[in-house]
């Protein structure tokens, strides 16, 4: 056994929903072997002490944008139209080097707050992979495509340099390190592209057995313009052309009708929902539980630094609850469990990463947070699950680990030098994002 985890409150996220107290959680070659009130008889080469601790799965952030962390509350107050014009004159910007800092910086930030697996949509796929494969967590990385292919085009995935991209990515890093890296095919949005770039990755997805991410009815005036343009809702459109037949993970789903929910729920496809970032930007939030009835599988996700503020999937799973409660007229239209089990097993296998993590079980990867239940605010504990949703914040977490190995602890972290990742956002990043054009 490498490491053994003692005294510690588990909460499992097993069917059982099982939440063991004074527990041992055994670690040996990045999965867990051991968990039990028993002291385990094989001895551990490191012991951490669990007392006054909550260890958990490692909580699973379905939709960011990492690099665009360098743009934090860069446009808070503007309006929709005015910060995307602000934004893209800025993202732009962003050249690798850049890209990098910022990717290292959300990652950080990640890590700081439990986070052990993201699902990212952004358009430079190879570095995502390249820092994600270099700082230990999981990835599921996406390029965002966007782009409207003219009738009288010659369009062909094979010379398409988007779609080349794409496909080299693919060949470089998807199942790097046995799956932790994943590279998923991925849409920016209906919006923002069209039908022969979808039939393309679609086909291409299925044949590579890749997911694909995308934005899907986010706001109500781009799913109005979609069915006035075409005369089909976003999601029909879109599945006349193939797209769902690979699994899809769809971002937003604010405005799906009933119709899309079930045609989305029998196609497997898993709904993102971005409370935080919805709220912040005047958008309406994704109705979790008609989702769920329907059949889709709901996950979490963060949105970008931009869009939410920060990475704390605490905070998101605390909204979730809130604004479903506010909306439903009472407490038990979503009981803590829920935005729990949609932030760990439901992310888990948006990610098509069920048999891996999403829980604390023998056999699955050891992806494992340990949140200090000794703050004030975290007393007393009448109920851990609620108290990890309604309480706890991302900065309660004091150590994060994925396959095994610790990533963050105590603020700490072994496999990113956050010293100089700062010193090339101000120095670098900052100056080259900021430069106005003359
Ligand atoms: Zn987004």
């Amino acid at each position: 056994m490498d490491t053994l985890i003692s005294n510690v409150t588990v909460v499992t996220m097993n069917e059982k929903m099982d939440v063991l107290f004074g527990a041992y959680l055994g670690i040996a070659d990045g999965k867990i072997t051991y968990i039990g009130k028993d002291v385990p008889t094989e001895q551990p080469k490191t012991i951490i002490d669990g007392t006054g601790m909550v260890a958990m799965p490692g909580l699973i952030n379905c939709h960011t944008h990492l690099p665009t962390a360098l743009l934090r509350n860069f446009v808070d107050d503007a309006t929709k139209t005015e910060a995307l014009q602000q934004l893209l004159a800025r993202q732009s910007k962003i050249d690798e080097r850049a890209g990098r800092a910022g990717i290292k910086l959300a990652l950080a930030e990640c890590l700081r707050f439990g986070i052990t697996s993201v699902s990212d949509l952004y358009y430079s796929p190879e570095v995502t992979a390249q820092v994600a494969a270099e700082v230990g967590v999981k990835a599921n990385i996406a390029l965002a495509a966007t782009r409207f292919v003219d009738d009288s085009e010659d369009f062909d995935f094979e010379t398409d340099p988007g779609c080349q991209m794409l496909a080299s990515t693919v060949e470089k890093w998807h199942n790097y390190d046995n799956g932790r890296i994943k590279i998923d095919a991925g849409i920016h949005a209906e919006f923002t592209s069209n039908h022969q770039l979808w039939e393309s990755l679609s086909a291409y997805a299925a044949e590579q057995g890749l997911g694909l991410q995308l934005h899907l009815a986010e706001c109500a005036e781009e799913v109005a313009d979609c069915e006035e343009r075409t005369g089909l809702t976003q999601a029909e459109l879109l599945n006349c052309h193939g797209v769902f037949r690979v699994p899809v993970t769809a971002v937003g789903c604010a405005h799906l009708t009933e119709t899309e929910q079930k045609m989305l729920g029998k196609a497997k496809a898993s709904a993102v929902a971005i409370p935080i970032a919805a709220a912040k930007q005047g958008y309406a939030p994704t109705p979790i539980t008609d989702c769920v009835k329907a059949g889709m599988n709901v996950a979490l996700g963060t949105d970008s630094a931009v869009a939410s503020g920060n990475l704390d999937m605490f905070e998101v799973m605390r909204f979730a609850a809130l604004q479903t409660r506010q909306a439903g007229g009472d407490s038990d239209v979503m009981p803590a469990a829920a935005p729990l089990m949609m932030a760990t097993v439901c992310g888990a296998r948006a990610q098509g990463r069920a048999n891996e993590c999403g829980m604390l079980k023998e056999g699955m990867d050891a992806d494992i947070v340990l949140v200090d239940f000794s703050a004030p605010h975290l007393l007393p504990c009448h109920n851990v699950i609620s108290s990890l949703v309604f309480s706890a914040k991302g900065g309660d977490v004091a150590m994060t680990m994925v396959r095994g190995k610790i990533l963050y602890q105590n603020g700490q972290f072994p496999t990113i030098d956050l010293p100089a990742v700062v010193a090339e956002i101000m120095e670098y990043a900052i100056p080259k994002l900021m430069k106005e054009e003359v």
